[in-house]
């Protein structure tokens, strides 16, 4: 069996994941690719392939080459200056390393692993024991590493104008950390290659987890568990005491619980909440919390875009960049007014036009109202680091935010519907089931910017750009609608 390096990074995160890859493949092929995760892959081979510009002697090892061993092995014994992604086999053990660089002084190589991150990862997918397997390969090939880096992105960077991709790039020399712990990866490495022959083991670590450590495989692992069980209290995976307690007495449906009074704050509303089959809603304070709103009440919703590499100038790595807006206005007397902002074309300062139309459409006093508040806020911030000629306004408008979310993820409405998540995507059909976003083309915060990406980069027929454009528009519309609507329903309790 091949044991690849990302192999070996799916062991230290979960061995039995592995273990279900390798001999249960299926398991795997119903689970589809997000856009999203389609996205991040795409990023990743973009930053790869930018990272070779740093080297231009480069040498490329690839199918084409005769067999990419055989030819790796070459050019090391023929001292080439630069390889990327030669191969190397060992015991089982396989590596591709992005970079080998040779040099001549020490007779030694330099091996360098590309990141599309914006510093050097160590938990949980640690880029040091990544380096670590890939050395422990290469040593083995008789490829004497005397340095170890990561090139990642450099998080300081700002676009203008042409790409700088000594700019966009930073080293992180990793040498001392990867030799520290390359006697553990090699235990670990055989620890892998013994648990991988054996037989399937029953059960899984995440029985003792909340769901959000769960993968896709979970069910199949744990079938006495159902699909709806006590991992979906909130944060019951940071109770490790109850819930190891739990499942050693096979307590996995919340009707099974024994011991309530044991849960804690919004954990005993959701409880109660399943158990009644109905809301748990404490009314007065939901509306000692909403009448301290001020009108004109502003619902705000920002759409974004971030790519690794900085697509736009003034824009830095994996930056969030808002190319959106939606504001519902709610006044006193009850009348509500719809603004909006989509950019439609790239332009030298990306987002000044946008907040210049923030400036026209925000009142200078009155609730900013939004849904998981850092998220807007963060992006407030950044755009007032843009132009700073804004900064008050974009600071005055964050002193006026309000989470609309926290009445939810506070404890105060807890519907057993919302099966224990806190979005505006799993709240708004229960509470306002005539308004869904099901009913759109664009459907997630994910397909957003991905359909703005084909909005403003393609040569599109002009009627499929409208309809993009129409898609977008409509999309974040019914972000802040939502939030309107769910503010109105709690008004009227
Ligand atoms: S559910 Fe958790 S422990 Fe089980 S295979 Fe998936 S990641 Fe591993």
């Amino acid at each position: 069996m091949r044991i690849t390096k990302t192999d070996y990074m799916e062991y230290t995160f979960c061995p039995k994941n592995l273990w279900l890859k390798k001999h249960k493949p299926e398991l795997f092929e119903n689970i589809p690719i997000t856009d999203f995760q389609k996205e991040i892959i795409l990023n990743g081979q973009i930053v790869d392939e930018a990272s070779m510009t740093l080297f231009p002697d480069g040498e490329l090892v690839t199918s084409k080459n005769l067999d990419p061993f055989d030819y790796s092995k070459e050019l090391i014994a023929k001292k080439s200056i630069t390889i990327f992604q030669a191969s190397f086999e060992w015991d089982d053990f396989f590596v591709r390393t992005d970079i080998l660089c040779f040099d001549k002084d020490t007779e030694s190589w330099s091996l360098y692993e590309v990141k599309s991150t914006n510093s050097v990862k160590k938990t949980p997918y640690s880029h040091i024991k990544d380096l670590a397997f890939q050395k422990l390969v290469l040593k083995s090939n008789n490829v004497h590493i005397r340095h170890v880096g990561v090139i990642h992105l450099n998080k300081e960077y700002q676009r203008n104008g042409l790409l700088d991709y000594d700019q966009l790039f930073e080293e992180t020399d990793v040498t001392n950390d990867v030799q520290d712990i390359e006697n553990i990866v090699h235990t670990e490495m055989n620890d892998m290659k013994k648990y991988l022959g054996m037989p399937e083991k029953s059960g899984c670590a995440c029985l003792y987890k909340g769901r959000s450590s769960q993968c896709q495989t979970f069910s199949y692992s744990n079938p006495s568990v159902p699909d709806y069980s006590v991992h979906n209290i909130s944060r019951i995976g940071t109770r490790k005491k109850l819930l190891t307690d739990w499942m050693n007495r096979d307590i996995y449906s919340i009707e099974d619980i024994d011991n309530p009074d044991v849960l804690k704050g919004y954990q005993s509303f959701q409880y109660l909440a399943h158990m009644h089959g109905g809301a748990v809603v404490n009314v007065r304070e939901i509306l000692r919390i909403l009448n301290d709103l001020e009108f004109p009440i502003h619902f705000l919703d920002y759409e974004t875009y971030m790519t690794a590499i900085p697509a736009f100038d003034r824009c830095w790595p994996w930056q969030q960049m808002p190319f959106q807006y939606s504001i519902h206005v709610l006044n006193n007397d009850g009348s509500l007014e719809h603004k909006e902002y989509l950019m439609k074309e790239p332009s030298q300062d990306m987002t000044l036009a946008l907040v210049e139309h923030l400036v026209e459409d925000m009142n200078d006093h009155g609730s900013v109202v939004v849904w998981y508040a850092p998220f807007e806020a963060t992006r407030n911030k950044e755009l007032a680091t843009l132009h700073p000629e804004y900064s008050g306004f974009l600071s005055n408008m964050n002193d006026r935010i309000f989470d609309l979310m926290k009445i939810f993820s506070g404890g105060h409405y807890v519907d057993p519907a919302f099966k224990g998540s806190n979005s505006i995507k799993d709240v708004l059909p229960v509470l306002i089931p005539d308004l869904a976003y099901t009913d759109l083309e664009i459907q997630s915060g994910t397909e957003a910017p991905i359909n703005w990406k084909k909005f403003i980069g393609q040569q599109l027929e002009p009627s499929e750009q409208k309809l993009i454009e129409k898609n977008l528009l409509e999309y974040c519309k019914l972000d802040t609608l939502a939030m309107v609507r769910i503010y109105q329903f709690l008004k009227g309790l």
